[in-house]
């Protein structure tokens, strides 16, 4: 008998928990191993499936004996570990790389700096409301490693993030979206906003003609990378501001208005949309287009855009407490996000931000605080960066260290018709577990007043 290829999988959260199921399925004998403490869950799992596995540290001995490796994509190319895999030329990919060689269901894969959870739940409702046999993978929900290994769906749709994007190599996505591209993540690319921008464009590399690629034509940044890379594919742009032959965008009765070759033209009000905000408007027409791919009915696709309901923690409603509007939007871990929902909220607002900062420029936010803002409360370990911006853009900024006292210190500065918005602009791992650790105390600090 031969003896069975070695598949190590490095890190054992969803992704890798998927893989290693997916691997031993396909016959490999797998091996997990996991620098840091692996959730119960994902123990007992791997327990229950018989996969071997460490914790805590890596058997560099055994790891590089693997004939193929998926790493997680927490795990920056700089590790150790994974130079001394690629001195060896043992590949390593991610898995989703991984899971597509396993599966001929088609791709709708979907990118950008921010958006990517609306657009991509977004685009999952129209498919499925439509009767598409549609699986929701990436980064959001069950690994799509493990779906390739346990279910049967037509087409997926998978939130890609720049890291998943950095393990992909051979990878074709059938529909590349991508939404937008600003600074995020800056610390993993050497601090180069180039590297960030190619990452995000490996999208649509391997792309062919047939394949579509949907991009915002609004967006500097993807269209200055598109004056220097070829594209492949069949392109879609969308936007606000220029009407477009084929594609999406916005026409002067502010309906959204979508035109592919040889299809029936799709028209809706922006105000009909169940998501508000101009950030919104993207994202559907980004969806709007996938589904006008797909050949779906209008009339089908407007029901849809009119009655999806977001997940929590993207500029979610809480509650009005005399005439103070709760707004959280804890998902907003990066300064793009925050000067959207600046943007979007009417009156004056109270800001609760900080965090982890990730090499933050908070400079595109100074305007909208000068207009819009009454005070900022600093709910971080380390708020210097946020002092040093905006101390001449606002009275108010204040420190604070746990989110209830942030919360009633907000309610304090803010005045009947303000807004107290958390939008943090940085990740939550100095105080809480993640965002929706972040977000679920916010609500709940808000219930308390
Ligand atoms: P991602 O998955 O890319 O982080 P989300 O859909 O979870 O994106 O939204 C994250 C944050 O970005 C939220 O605060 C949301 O309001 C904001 N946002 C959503 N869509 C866009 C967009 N197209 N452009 C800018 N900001 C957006």
């Amino acid at each position: 008998r031969q003896k069975k290829p070695l598949l190590v999988i490095l890190g054992a959260g969803e992704s890798g928990f998927g893989a290693a199921v997916l691997g031993m399925k396909q016959g490999f004998d797998v091996f997990v191993s996991d620098g840091g403490e692996i959730k119960e869950i994902y123990k007992s799992q791997l327990k229950h499936h018989r996969i071997p596995f460490e914790e805590k540290g890596h058997s560099i001995d055994k790891i590089l004996v693997a004939d193929l490796v998926i790493k997680s994509p927490g795990i920056p190319e700089k590790a150790g570990i994974v130079q001394a895999l690629r001195k060896q030329r043992i590949p390593v990919i991610g898995e989703i790389e991984f899971a597509a060689r396993y599966t001929d269901a088609k791709t709708v894969c979907i990118t950008g700096s921010n958006g990517k959870s609306t657009t991509t739940m977004l685009t999952y409702h129209i498919l499925q409301k439509a009767g598409i046999n549609v699986g929701l993978a990436g980064n959001i929900g069950k690994s799509f490693a493990l779906q390739v290994a346990t279910e049967q769906y037509e087409v997926y749709v998978l939130e890609i993030s720049s890291f998943m994007l950095d393990d992909m190599y051979d990878f074709r996505a059938d529909i590349a979206v991508l939404l937008n591209i600003t600074p995020d993540h800056l610390d993993r690319y050497d601090y180069k906003m180039e590297n960030y921008v190619n990452s995000k464009f490996r999208i649509t590399r391997n792309q062919r003609g047939n394949d579509i690629f949907i991009y915002c034509k609004d967006d500097p940044e993807t269209n200055k990378a598109l004056t220097a890379k070829e594209i492949n594919a069949t392109m879609y742009p969308f936007s606000l501001t220029e009407e477009v032959q084929y594609g999406a965008y916005l026409n002067e009765e502010k309906e959204i208005v979508i035109t592919l070759p040889n299809q029936e033209r799709f028209i809706m009000s922006i105000n009909d949309l169940a998501l508000q905000g101009k950030h919104n408007v993207y994202n559907n027409m980004a969806s709007g287009i996938v589904a006008k791919v797909w050949e779906l009915r209008n009339e089908s696709i407007r029901e849809s855009m009119g009655d999806f309901v977001n997940i929590p923690h993207r500029l979610e409603h809480v509650t009005k407490i005399s005439g103070i509007e709760f707004i959280n939007d804890s998902k907003a871990t990066n300064v793009n996000s925050v000067w959207y929902a600046l943007e979007s909220l009417p009156g004056k607002i109270v800001l609760i931000m900080g965090g982890v900062d990730k090499g933050n420029d908070y400079s595109m936010l100074r305007e909208l605080v000068q207009s819009k803002v009454r005070g900022i409360v600093c709910l971080g370990k380390d708020n210097r960066n946020i002092h040093n911006a905006f101390e001449a853009d606002t009275d108010v900024i204040v420190n604070t260290q746990t989110m209830s006292e942030a919360v009633q210190i907000a309610y304090h500065i803010a005045q009947k018709g303000d807004t107290v918005l958390l939008s943090p602009a940085c990740a939550s791992f100095d105080l809480f577990k993640n965002y929706e650790d972040r977000g679920d105390q916010f609500k709940a600090a808000v219930r308390e007043l």
